[in-house]
């Protein structure tokens, strides 16, 4: 305990004011297998943030070790910038091998790196490059990083020009209907911004959408709005970018979450799960919008052997064991244990997910509830005040959670995709008291 409170003393001292996860969770992590962790103080937590959905196979797998281990060994060089290598040459095969097929046929790939943001500075360069356009299309509520240009498609920063479109919300909807009339209005929205030669967008670089948002607090973006979407910019020539940085890898439900809807994007920003919990970000493209100039995206640090040799192991792992269809079938039982437990709790405004990415919107029911549009649903405001406290609630019972959502009022829930159904169980169940704690 002392040596846990000496670094976290340290830690506060030293570090930016800008530091985030560390201030939620103070421990200190000596170890970890899979869904645990360690801590300096001895305890042990279940980790339902996964390095925020990066470890599809939860900490330290075998099959990743082996991986990483194994390239050590051989002797191979560790830094290649963008040579070509056989660990390279693995990766991109095992990667291409996953994707779907009437995408993956046509594409090509760009190393970036080594985060996801760098990944969508790039997807944005590459739209701009092809079409000779600047303007870029985002929804409200997206995130996508914390480099200029991804900062400006998430609302954070104004010097790149982002038109911001309504995300089809199904809870708290912007129109205040929700369900498939609040995703047409959507659509009608982007349809007419696009028409219209005064005052609207005629003609953009690209749209940039995640199929789920992340930390926009878990909003699936429903089929039907993904297809519009995709006619939309299909009958306008507007590429089509989808941020998988967090939905990819099994996490959904489905390998890409792109397959849900049957949908072909035009670009794929891929990172966090695909390096095995190792930085590695990329993105595939139809080839046709490969008309950039050599070096027009470089960087240093876009071949890390170890990064490829442990997302090849994780990408054939994922495949190999049906982790998506797992991530399916037991994300609609957490699910629905959610909802039950919504019965019991009024501060649950809402419960919602896709595959094993999950979250449970708080709210404070006291206020007299909203009434929300025609569709009469109520909806009681955020309470990020209570969230904060689930989530400390959750840590002293052993259960890490991350935050999310405009109000940071939502409880997400990252697992591993390894997740077994008695972990599950127990994730819900320390939710549960912790909720209960914090009510009170
Ligand atoms: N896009 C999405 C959808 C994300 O969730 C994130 C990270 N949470 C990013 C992009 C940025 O990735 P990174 O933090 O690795 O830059």
């Amino acid at each position: 305990p002392a040596v846990h409170e000496g670094i976290l003393r340290r830690q506060s001292l030293r570090e930016s004011a800008a530091r985030t996860y560390a201030r939620s969770l103070p421990i200190v992590p000596v170890g970890a297998r899979g869904l645990t962790i360690e801590g300096a103080d001895g305890r042990r937590y279940l980790d339902c943030l996964s390095g925020a959905g990066t470890l599809a196979l939860g900490h330290n797998h075998p099959v990743v070790l082996e991986a990483i281990k194994k390239v050590i060994d051989s002797g191979a060089p560790l830094h290649v910038l963008d040579l070509a290598t056989p660990v390279k040459d693995a990766f991109t095969t095992e990667l291409f091998a996953t994707l779907p097929r009437q995408f993956a046929d046509n594409a090509r790939i760009q190393f970036c790196g080594p985060a996801g943001t760098d990944a969508v500075e790039a997807a944005f360069k590459l739209v701009r490059a092809a079409t000779g356009r600047s303007g870029l299309l985002a929804f409200t509520g997206a995130y996508h990083g914390m480099t200029e240009g991804a900062l400006a498609a998430s609302g954070g920063a104004e010097d790149v020009r982002v038109t911001r479109l309504p995300f089809p919300l199904q809870y708290r909807c912007p129109f205040g209907i929700g369900g498939e009339r609040g995703a047409d209005i959507s659509a009608r929205w982007t349809e007419s911004l696009l028409d219209d030669p005064k005052g609207g967008v005629p003609a953009p670089a690209g749209m940039i959408l995640e199929p789920v948002q992340g930390e926009g607090g878990v909003n699936p973006a429903p089929d039907g709005w993904m297809r519009r979407m995709r006619e939309i910019t299909a009958s306008r020539s507007i590429p089509l970018i989808a941020d998988e940085v967090q939905t990819g890898v099994g996490r959904t439900g489905a390998f890409w979450a792109v397959e849900h809807s049957g949908i072909t994007p035009d670009v794929m920003v891929l990172s966090k799960a695909i390096g095995g919990s190792l930085p590695l970000a990329v993105i595939i493209y139809r080839s046709e919008l490969d008309t950039w100039q050599p070096g027009a995206h470089a960087g240093t640090f876009r071949g890390n052997q170890l990064a490829m040799a442990a997302g090849t192991a994780t990408l054939a792992y994922v495949r190999e064991n049906r982790l998506a269809e797992h991530a399916s079938s037991l994300g609609a039982r957490m699910l629905a244990r959610l909802r039950t437990l919504a019965t019991d709790h009024s501060c649950i405004g809402d419960v919602r997910g896709r595959g094993l990415m999950i979250g449970v919107e708080l709210v404070d029911p006291e206020p007299a509830p909203l009434t929300c549009g025609t569709g009469g649903a109520t909806e009681a405001p955020p309470d990020p005040v209570l969230a904060a406290a689930v989530q400390q609630e959750c840590l002293r019972r052993g259960l890490i959670v991350e935050l999310g959502g405009r109000h940071s009022s939502v409880v997400r829930l990252l697992p591993p995709l390894t997740l077994t159904d008695e972990q599950a169980t127990a994730v819900v169940d320390r939710l549960a008291d912790a909720l209960a704690a914090a009510e009170r």
